[in-house]
């Protein structure tokens, strides 16, 4: 199985979300949604879709990740000031990155206890609360 043999019903998810079908975000959206949940990042779907034989720009790709975001079929998740993964899966779940690789994995929202949280600015509410736990090569090894 690979990306291009698992057809999706790419024009009913671009719709969902309010975005026209172009062949081009058809492909996007195929490389994303066709097995299972994952995270990636603009760079590494621009280069997966080049890989495919799919002309489009980064830029294009950058705006196709962004108006799924804001329709909620993916969620972004900014490991750092200059990384940001798109999750396929979108219900609620922490992250565990690998710093040795930069991969992201889930963690599930039972895994994982929050003991406080910080009193917030009156009229405000805590919407959610993301965590990623980051892991490197235990010292002395
Ligand atoms: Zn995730």
């Amino acid at each position: 199985m690979n990306a291009l043999s698992v057809k999706i019903d790419t024009v009913a998810l671009l719709c969902a979300a309010k975005m026209r079908p172009t062949r081009q975000r058809q492909a996007l959206a195929q490389l994303l949604f066709w097995g299972g949940h994952r995270h990636v990042t603009a760079e590494e779907l621009h280069r997966e879709a080049r890989v495919a034989g799919v002309t489009v720009s980064l830029a294009t790709v950058y705006n196709s990740l962004h108006r799924l975001t804001r329709a909620g079929l993916l969620r972004e998740v900014a490991v750092d000031s200059e990384k940001r993964f798109f999750d396929t899966n979108v219900s609620h779940h922490h992250h565990l990155l690998d710093e040795r690789t930069g991969e992201l994995s889930d963690v599930d929202e039972g895994e994982l206890l929050i003991a406080g949280l910080p009193d917030v600015p009156d009229g405000m509410e805590i919407k959610s609360v993301d965590v990623v736990v980051r892991v490197g090569v235990a010292d002395g090894r």
